[in-house]
This record gives C-alpha cells, structure tokens and sequence, in this order.
C-alpha cells in the first residue's frame, strides 16, 4: 500500500468551510490515508494564554468561552451529530478543569496536557467533515504512537518507538478507513501527554511518514509553496518549484514559518518527498521538496528569524588555554539550548539563541539558573532584540563575488554578527529586530528581482 501523509495547519482547519476544502484535497488522493491537523487558527494562542499564570478568573472564562464558540461553530455546520457533539463536549469540560488545576498546580505535564486539547477538538471535527462526505474515517489517538522522551514543552520523538508503535496500533487501520490524527503533541513512557513546541505538527506529520514507510508528506497550509521569502515581507516573493532538503532545512532553520525546523530530519532519514501547497488553492501547485533537484541556484531564498538573543561571554581565561568553550557547551547542553550561530575572538564568544528554543507554552530557555552557572567562569552579557536574517542557496562560501553583493545591500544597516563559511547553504547576518523587514526586503529585491 502507498501511503501518502497529509498535514492541515491551523488555518486550513479554521472554520467548517476551511476543512471542507481540505476534505476534498483528501477525497482526490485515495492514497491518503493519514492526516495530520493542527489546532483551527487561534487555539492553541487561547491554550497558551490560559496557561500563564496572571490569568484572572475572569479571563479564564473569556478564553475557554472563546475557544468553545470557534469549535461548536464548527459542530453546528456539520448539523450536531451526536458523537462528534459528546466528544467535543468532554474534551472543552476538559480544557476547563485542566486550566482551573493549573491555578493549583503549575506542572509543565499539566500545561502540556491543556495545549495538547486544541488538536483533539480538530481532530474530531476533521473526521466528522471526511464521513460526511461518505469516506470511511475516524479520529485516532496519536498519543498511542507518538512516543516521546518527557521533556515537557518540547518533547523529543523516539523514533524506533514510534515505528514499532505505528506498526502494531496505525498501520492495520489503514487499509480499512482514512485516520485522522493530532499533530504537534505525543505522550512519555508513563502515557503522560507531551508536546513538541511551537509549529510542531509539521514534524508529527514526516514523523508519522518516516514511521509508516509513506511515499510523500504533503503540508497544506495558507500559501502555495515555499516562496523566496516570506510573502508578508515582500509582494514580489514567488514560490520555489522544487527545492533540496539541504535548502529547505537551511530555510526552516532560519525562520521560514512555512515549515518546523525538524520536518525535514525524518523526510531526509527516509527520503521521503515533501510537497507544501495551498489548501485554499491546491490548483496553483506548490513546492516540492526532493534529495535530488534538476536546478540549485546560488541564491535560494531569504529567511528571517526575529527574537533572537546574542550572548556575549568574555573571559582572560580564553587567553592561550584550552577547554573554555567544552565547559560552556556543557553547560548549554545541561539546559537543552543548542547553539545557533558563533563567532570567537582571543578572549570573546558570541553566540545566538533562539525561540524555536522555547517551549510550546513560550517560555525562554534562557533561565536565571543558566546565566548564573555562566556568570560562575565568564562575564556573561545578554543582548535582545535581534533579528537573523539568512541567504539560502547553493556554493555560498565558494563562489566569489556573493559577500560584495550581500554587503553592498547591507551598507546603510548595522550588522551585529555574521556567519558564513561553515555552510555551502547560507550566509547568515544578524541586525537590529526593527530593521528587519527593510532588510529582508532590499536583500529580496537585489538577489531575486534584478
Ligand atoms: P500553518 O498554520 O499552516 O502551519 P504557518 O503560519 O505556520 O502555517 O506557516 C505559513 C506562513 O509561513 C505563511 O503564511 C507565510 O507568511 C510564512 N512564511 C515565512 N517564510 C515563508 C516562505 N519562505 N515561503 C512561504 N511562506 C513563508
Ligand atoms: N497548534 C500548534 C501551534 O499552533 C502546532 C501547529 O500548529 O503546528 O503551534
Ligand atoms: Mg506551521
């Protein structure tokens, strides 16, 4: 059996009218057999903002308020069938002793609990929209098969686990009936619900893939494809046919929303192709993302990834000594940062962190207890408000002439960090957040409008 793997994000599965569109992209593939859904637009921000702790009673009820009326209006277009309408039911009563506990207790397994309910709701409603229009499918637990590790917030997937799981529970339902299933959440070992951070879903739905040996993961989302930038920042981007995994993860690293950084590790793994499409559009096309590509131009894309953090540690005993970036990399790795980007001088290392590095609840990984264990072998200095801006493409560090013109589009800006070198891939600057958009947008026209 070929499987093909379909993901609806969060506006595709805004409204009834939203999953009706996907609905039929489904009907027309009898190959998809598992879809992956996020949240509908706008509930899993309601899901975070119940869980932080300055939230009063009464915006407790405004918010759970909110997020029963986007999810029954959806049930009262599909006319209230009653086991949709008592499954929905359980899962908003759930939401509101969940978020009431919190107020008790503020366990990151229960705030993970609460944010993992938005894709239940979609998940039961998707179904609902699928057997409506006569094909055999239903709702499906994810968390029977997503095994994760128990960091909380941004769990990280076992991937042997997953696949036996797959195997055993989601396979055998799939030559019967079409499974919808939740992205962006999983469950530990002990069955405790898990969540993998931020935009998840895409990396739930290759995972599912790589796990079920699919043939294609198709992403359907709000624009059609990939595009040379972000199409908010720039209205001439155009979308990119085909595109390497090389770039396409470079492009996710770097802040193309459009994909989870990790979507393309599993794809990759397993070479499976990846399509990004408009679920509003399907027939303007979309891109596909492949191992092998017939064209890999110098210039890609640009990406922008704003709210970065630069650390800047300074310490003599850098001076001719070895063992000062061991000892600072462990301590980074104690508290799950991954280094972004760096740079070193005799005494100096400047580094970035990211929010992809927060968890789903949005929390910073930069804690006090971190910038004290620091503070213990370094001067340790923090800046914000930093946006990464990054040129994608192909033979960047080896092709002459590609930093004269980056830096001739770049002479008005201040340029507070730069990378290049380590990757063929990309060319990576790091600038002040509020001039971000004018440099995305004069990069973009030098590189792809010319
Ligand atoms: P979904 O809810 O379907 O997961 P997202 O909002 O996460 O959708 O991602 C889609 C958005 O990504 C687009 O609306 C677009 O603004 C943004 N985006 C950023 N960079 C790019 C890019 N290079 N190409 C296409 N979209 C991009
Ligand atoms: N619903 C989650 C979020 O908004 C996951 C996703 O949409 O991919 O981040
Ligand atoms: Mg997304």
């Amino acid at each position: 059996m070929s499987i093909v793997v379909a993901k609806f994000g969060g506006t595709s599965v805004a409204d009834y009218e939203a999953m009706n569109r996907c609905a039929d992209i489904v009907l027309t593939n009898a190959d998809t057999r598992v879809v992956v859904v996020s949240a509908s637009s706008g509930v899993t921000n309601l899901l975070v903002e119940l869980t932080q702790e300055c939230v009063d009673e009464d915006r407790r009820q405004q918010l759970l308020k909110s997020i029963a009326s986007i999810q029954y209006k959806i049930l009262d277009e599909l006319g209230q069938p009653h086991d949709v309408a008592a499954r929905l039911d359980a899962i908003l009563s759930k939401i509101a002793c969940l978020s009431e506990s919190l107020s008790q207790n503020r366990s990151k397994a229960t705030i993970d609990e609460l944010l993992a309910q938005g894709e239940q709701c979609s998940s039961v409603l998707f179904a609902a929209v699928l057997r409506e229009k006569g094909e055999r499918a239903s709702a499906f637990d994810v968390r029977q098969v997503m095994r994760t590790d128990s960091h909380f917030g941004r769990a990280e997937p076992q991937i042997e686990a997953v696949k036996q799981l797959c195997a055993e529970h989601l396979l055998p339902l799939l030559s019967e009936q079409c499974i919808v299933t939740q992205g962006f959440i999983g469950a530990d070992e002990q069955g405790a619900t898990t969540t993998l951070g931020r935009g998840g879903s895409d990396y739930s739905a290759a995972l599912l893939a790589e796990a079920l040996d699919a043939s294609a993961v198709e992403i359907w989302t709000d624009v059609p494809g990939i595009f040379t930038t972000d199409p908010r920042l720039a209205p001439n981007a155009r979308p990119i046919q085909e595109i390497s995994f090389n770039e396409a993860a470079e492009m996710a690293t770097f802040g193309a929303k459009v994909l989870h950084p990790a979507t393309i590790l599993p794809a990759v793994r397993h070479k499976i192709q990846v399509f990004v499409g408009s679920s509003k559009a399907p027939e303007l096309g979309g891109t596909w993302i492949r191992h092998q590509v017939s064209d890999e131009p110098i210039y890609r894309a640009v990406a922008v990834r704003r709210d970065q953090t630069l650390l800047n540690l300074h310490s003599l005993q850098m001076l001719h000594a070895q063992g000062f970036l061991a000892e600072t990399f462990a301590t980074l790795a104690r508290h799950k940062i991954s280094v972004d980007l760096i740079t070193t001088s005799e005494v100096n290392v400047s580094l970035t962190l990211d929010k992809t590095g927060s968890d789903s609840a949005g929390n910073s990984l930069l804690s006090e207890a971190l910038l004290q264990e620091l503070s213990q072998h370094c001067r340790v200095r923090v800046e914000e408000g930093l946006a990464l801006v990054a040129i994608v493409g192909n033979k960047i560090a080896t092709t002459a002439g590609v930093c004269r013109r980056v830096f001739k589009v770049l002479e008005p800006h201040n340029v507070r960090m730069i990378c290049q070198g380590a990757s063929p891939h990309n060319l990576c600057v790091l600038v002040a957040e509020s001039e971000a958009a004018q440099v995305v947008s004069a990069l973009h026209q030098n590189l792809f409008e010319g």
